[in-house]
């Protein structure tokens, strides 16, 4: 394990030394990101977590090449090769189940760069490289930023200390507690589809590099490759999941009939899972992402819906560009930088999220003229079309300067 538990003294004393101290909330794909790269550029941010470090896989990741930049900054090419797969083509099914179109992914995203899949703990293990360091269990409950820093209250298990730092980078999650603590904390827009649905593993198949979606009659069916495995995740209306798993897969089964293989396997996997984790299909975005010393990242700044399948790569494509702004930036500097990052960043942010936002329009209906309606669509309409204003993004991705090693 790369991910190293470090009492927060530590970190506090290592960072004293530098121009600009910086703790990072969240080590997520955007915090730890952020974290590694910092320390990478020489830093000594402290980062924090709320979760206990043995973290379990977590779910499937599809990785658009949006991550290829941060990833060869972080010199971790060689292991996120290692841990993922190619996802080299998709296919969308009809909402009977049938397949509509199995679309090559080289000339739609491959040729940008990586298509891959792997699971959120092994990206995790990826972004940490040889070592990062963590306080684990830890939260912050209150932030006091003043023209000189930030005062900062930080609770590990029933401890409560202040600490003293230039800037603090929140990357919280979806759900961030630590954007409400912002005085004058900018207005989120949420958009909730009333949809949700559940995450298991599947057996791999041997379409071992194809990702496949099914838009039913009010349901909907993801599988996508990851090492070893397939990630399934199968949705609907939340009057319907509220039922459960098993009893919203015989929902779906009935509307099907026959399922194709791999969707009887997804629908078996949630309704057979434990306590298989359950996504509300709702996003978030804030207004505003920086103040003078505090910046959003990730999903705390704008959290996806799966829909496009690119929070995790813009996640750590923002954590990126983000660490490149604070590359030389001081306490007396760090608004202008916070303020040039948002600039740069956020509108290829809401971009990406606007398309998750549409095709979420397009999934997430029921209806069963509507459904056929949507499958002749989804007949002409290759992948490609479908997430052009995302390919638009890949084929512009920012151009940094190379990290001194
Ligand atoms: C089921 C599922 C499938 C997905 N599939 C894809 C996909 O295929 N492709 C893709 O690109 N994206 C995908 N995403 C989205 C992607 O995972 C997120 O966009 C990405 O993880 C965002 O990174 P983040 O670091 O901002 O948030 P997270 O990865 O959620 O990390 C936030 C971290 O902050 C910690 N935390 C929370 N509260 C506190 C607190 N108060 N104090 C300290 N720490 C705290 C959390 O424990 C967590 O570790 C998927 C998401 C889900 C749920």
């Amino acid at each position: 394990m790369t991910i190293r538990t470090v009492p927060l003294d530590e970190q506090d004393d290592a960072s004293r030394h530098d121009d600009l101290t910086i703790l990072v909330v969240g080590a997520g794909v955007a915090g730890l990101a952020a974290a590694q790269l910092l320390r990478a550029d020489g830093h000594h941010p402290i980062l924090v977590e709320r979760r206990d470090p043995e973290a379990d896989a977590g779910y499937m990741v599809a990785l658009m090449p949006l991550a290829d930049g941060p990833i060869a900054d972080l010199g971790v090419r060689q292991e996120y090769l290692a841990r993922s797969v190619p996802l080299d083509r998709f296919r969308f099914r009809a909402h009977s189940g049938r397949s509509l179109r199995t679309d090559g992914l080289e000339d739609v995203v491959g040729r940008y760069g990586d298509y891959r899949g792997l699971t959120r703990g092994a990206l995790l293990d990826v972004i940490a490289g040889e070592d990062a360091a963590v306080t684990h269990r830890t939260t912050v409950t209150g932030l006091d930023e003043d023209p000189e820093g930030v005062g900062v209250t930080v609770e590990t298990e029933g401890t409560v200390r202040t600490l003293r730092v230039d800037a603090v980078v929140i990357a919280d999650g979806i759900g961030s507690r630590t954007r409400s603590l912002l005085p004058g904390a900018a207005p989120l827009h949420r958009v909730e589809t009333g949809w949700g649905g559940w995450v298991a593993w599947t057996p791999l198949d041997a379409d071992v590099d194809l990702g496949e979606e099914l838009w039913g009659d009010g349901f909907f069916i993801g599988t996508y490759p990851v090492p070893g495995a397939l990630g399934a995740f199968v949705g609907g209306p939340e009057q319907e999941t509220r039922q459960g798993p098993a009893a919203f897969a015989d929902v779906v089964r009935r509307k099907l009939g026959t399922a194709p293989p791999r969707i009887e396997d997804a629908l078996r996997a949630v309704a057979a899972a434990e306590a298989p984790f359950f996504w509300p299909l709702a996003d978030v975005r804030a207004a505003r992402w920086t103040t003078r010393r505090t910046v959003l990242l990730g999903d705390a700044a704008a959290g996806f819906l799966p829909t496009a399948g690119i929070g995790a790569g813009m996640a750590l494509e923002s954590a990126w560009v983000l660490a490149s702004h604070l590359r030389g930036a001081t306490t007396e500097t760090i608004g202008e930088a916070l303020a040039a990052y948002e600039s740069a960043q956020r509108p290829r942010v809401e971009t990406a999220q606007n398309t998750s936002r549409s095709l979420a329009r397009l999934m997430f209906r029921r209806g069963r003229a509507l459904a056929s309606a949507r499958d002749l669509l989804l007949r002409v309409l290759s992948i490609g079309t479908a997430l052009r204003p995302i390919v638009r993004l890949l084929a512009d991705r920012p151009a940094l300067p190379a990290r001194q090693r």
